[in-house]
């Protein structure tokens, strides 16, 4: 079945164009309906806040709630890891609506305003051993999110180095930097928990598709299991 991308605000355009690179057809959701012609479901980056008073008046809340429920594939990037904590915390979060299901606190705008969007390499060990290619993957991370704790059952898959302010680079500061060594700061910025992926960061916004493609095997996997279980058993 084709993958959903939720339509409301934000890069779904830009979701659905990755998807095509890979050949999947990637389905508009707007509708709360519109969630059963689709197995797994992409919640692209955009405004949390606006894009939870769309979904409200969509009145898409209860069945993206039911999906994640049922264990079908969901992955959020950006404002859409926003919408999966089960908690969020930060600047103006004032009481929005979350779909919640990934057990994780996250901090709406963890790494400042929009002028502080940056990009940089991450390490992402599990995309390198499932997916190959280059060691690293660009982050882009707008107006970001960052994960601040996790609960049982949720695996880390990328983390970013914080640059500390002690970080000097002339020689003679470096001699300074060591005898005030301050430890390195490393923020959760993807993650995993069964069913449910969570980015900080814009896979959809570069041209490597490797996040998009680890999902589609996630979401393979979880389609595989729920078809073989309607299998009925030999001789029944
Ligand atoms: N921090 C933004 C929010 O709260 C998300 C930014 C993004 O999706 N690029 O919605």
């Amino acid at each position: 079945m084709a993958v959903g991308v939720l339509a409301l605000q934000g890069s779904f355009n830009e979701h659905i164009s990755a998807l095509s690179r890979l050949g999947v057809k990637g389905v508009e959701i707007r509708k709360p309906e519109q969630l059963q012609n689709v197995s797994s479901l992409i919640i692209p980056g955009g405004e949390s806040t606006t894009m939870a008073k769309l979904a409200e008046y969509h009145n898409m809340f209860p069945a993206l709630r039911e999906f994640v429920k049922m264990g079908k594939p969901v992955w959020g990037t950006c404002a859409g890891l926003i919408f999966l904590a089960e908690k969020a915390v930060g600047q103006k979060t004032g009481g929005q609506e979350l779909v919640g299901g990934l057990n994780c606190t996250v901090n709406r705008n963890y790494f400042g305003s929009q002028i502080q969007s940056f990009e940089a390499e991450l390490s992402v060990p599990k995309i390198v051993s499932q997916e190959g290619g280059p060691e690293t993957f660009r982050g882009v991370f707008i107006r970001a999110p960052a994960v601040l704790e996790v609960g049982p059952g949720v695996e880390v898959l990328a983390e970013y180095p914080v640059p500390s302010a002690n970080v000097l680079y002339s020689s003679s500061a470096v001699q300074i930097q060591e005898e005030n060594a301050v430890p390195e700061k490393k923020v959760i910025v993807a993650v995993k928990q069964g069913n449910i992926l969570g980015t900080a960061f814009h896979p959809e916004l570069t041209a490597d598709t490797r996040w998009h493609s680890y999902f589609l095997k996630m979401a393979n996997e979880t389609g595989e299991a729920s078809s073989s279980s309607l299998v009925p058993a030999v001789g029944v």
